[in-house]
């Protein structure tokens, strides 16, 4: 393979609910055609996060439980993450560990999980209910349509400088109430979405990649990478 992308696995251990460590098998897919070989690393309770060791990070979703126990070690990472991002690092984060990169999340039992105010948006939860099902929703910029499946307690509600990554053509979304569906700030994507969002929607793995190699590669000619078709996969 031309090129090389280390790929940091936050939580992996802990945050891999509903199959989304699948989003680290689709993104190994979609490099592999573009050329590109990923190591891939957990990255997990005492660990040291340096935001020049990655070239993208992906953070799964999970239960109140684990998400407790992570909301106290990723203060530690918390200025590692920060600039990171600030810095236009690709990042993926879905359900459990999209609510962290915000300020909070209050969990089903009322205890308020803190996050890392990375992004401005924090979630609430709701009483005896979840957002369950098949949700499909449109990205305003390429209009794309993403298919996935959603399962959180959490309602997240976006804040300054963040956009949604798609409106809710069916499905819930973010809170139910403003047809918002996950995230976009600088290169971090976030999203309710399992299934996994990538093995569906191989047009978010593809973008996600490029951004990575055109940082870690600014003279390459990513023309090939650029021109892959992503086949439908649902
Ligand atoms: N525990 C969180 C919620 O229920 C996140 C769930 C998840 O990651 N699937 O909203």
């Amino acid at each position: 393979m031309k090129y090389n992308l280390n790929v940091a696995h936050l939580y992996g251990d802990l945050l891999n609910t509903y199959g989304d460590n699948g989003n680290l098998l689709a993104l190994k897919y979609y490099a592999k055609k573009m050329d590109t070989d990923l190591d891939i690393d957990i990255v997990s309770l005492d660990d040291q996060f340096n935001p020049k060791d990655w070239d993208i990070v992906f953070f799964g979703g999970g239960q109140d439980y684990e998400q407790t126990i992570v909301s106290k070690d990723i203060q530690h990472k918390k200025e590692g993450l920060t600039d990171y991002i600030e810095d236009g690092g690709p990042l993926l984060a879905i359900c459990g560990g999209y609510q962290l990169l915000g300020h909070y999340y209050v969990g089903a039992n009322g205890e308020k999980i803190k996050g890392i105010d990375a992004l401005d948006h924090y979630t609430l939860s709701q009483d005896d209910n979840r957002f369950i099902g098949d949700i499909v929703i449109k990205n305003a910029e390429t209009g794309e349509i993403y298919h996935g499946f959603e399962n959180h307690n959490g309602k997240t509600f976006l804040g300054k400088g963040e956009r949604p990554l798609g409106e809710v053509q069916s499905g819930h979304g973010n809170n139910g109430e403003d047809q918002s569906e996950g995230v976009i700030y600088k290169n971090v994507y976030g999203s309710y979405f399992h299934g996994p969002i990538l093995t569906r929607n191989g047009e978010l793995a593809k973008r996600i990649i490029l951004t990575a190699l055109s940082r870690k590669y600014p003279d390459a000619d990513l023309t090939p990478q650029k021109e892959l078709t992503i086949e439908p996969t649902f």
